[in-house]
């Protein structure tokens, strides 16, 4: 299956998408992750795309093209997978449509801005293996340290207030329209992300086989 999550950034798509990658057995393919990961170690796709990344402004069509391109190329996604953040733009659909992907369902996580924010600000991130906390809602075990592998919890600098605003207007400008895109060739199915994950889950596995 081939399977599109759409959602403003702090939706819960990143947590969706790992859930049903395990559901389903099929590679979860985040752009977010890939561009964080070139970041930390340095490559040229990192320094290039930090700029945009910090201001909360999305990376050239080209570049985000480029990656899934590679990406889908790899065996591992033939019988199928999960694209969480891209395609971002209209353009970027435009591509998987060149690229001769035919997408199967396109999950859009819906919720509200007041509660994006909040999820948001609070959240942090291992500076290691990059595991989400939050300074609420999920606690690490000791304050400030990583459950899973000891490192340090640091905010994004994209989850900062002012790049928060930026990114949901990002969103609502350049990525909203693709639910219409989507709407018109009967993909689109939305899902309300839920607190707790098993609830949104079960939503989103449910409108997948229908
Ligand atoms: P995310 O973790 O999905 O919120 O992505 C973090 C940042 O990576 C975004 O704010 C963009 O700067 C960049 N990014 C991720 N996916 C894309 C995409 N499909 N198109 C353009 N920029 C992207």
């Amino acid at each position: 299956m081939k399977i599109i999550l759409l959602g403003a950034p702090g939706a819960g798509k990143g947590t969706l998408a790992e859930s049903l990658c395990r559901q389903l057995d099929i590679p979860t393919i985040s752009t977010g992750n890939i561009i964080r990961e070139a970041l930390k170690s340095g490559t040229e796709l990192g320094k290039m795309a930090k700029s945009y990344m910090d201001a909360g402004q999305l990376v050239p069509d080209e570049v985000v093209i480029g990656i899934i391109r590679e990406k889908l190329a790899d065996p591992v996604c033939e019988k199928g997978f999960i694209l969480d953040g891209f395609p971002r733009t209209i353009a970027q659909a435009e591509a998987l449509d060149k690229m001769g992907v035919e997408i199967d369902c396109v999950l859009s996580l819906e919720v509200d801005d007041d509660t994006i924010i909040t999820r948001l600000s609070g959240r942090r991130v291992c500076i290691d293996c990059g595991a989400p906390y939050h300074v609420i809602y999920k606690k690490p075990k000791v304050e400030n340290v990583c459950d899973n592998c000891s490192g340090t919890l640091v905010q994004r600098k994209d989850d900062h207030p002012d790049t928060i605003m930026e990114r949901l207007k990002v969103y609502r400008e350049q990525t909203e329209p693709l639910k219409d895109f989507y709407e018109k060739r009967g993909l689109l199915r939305t899902v309300a992300g839920q607190e707790k994950i098993e609830d949104t889950l079960r939503q989103a596995l449910e409108v997948l086989v229908k």
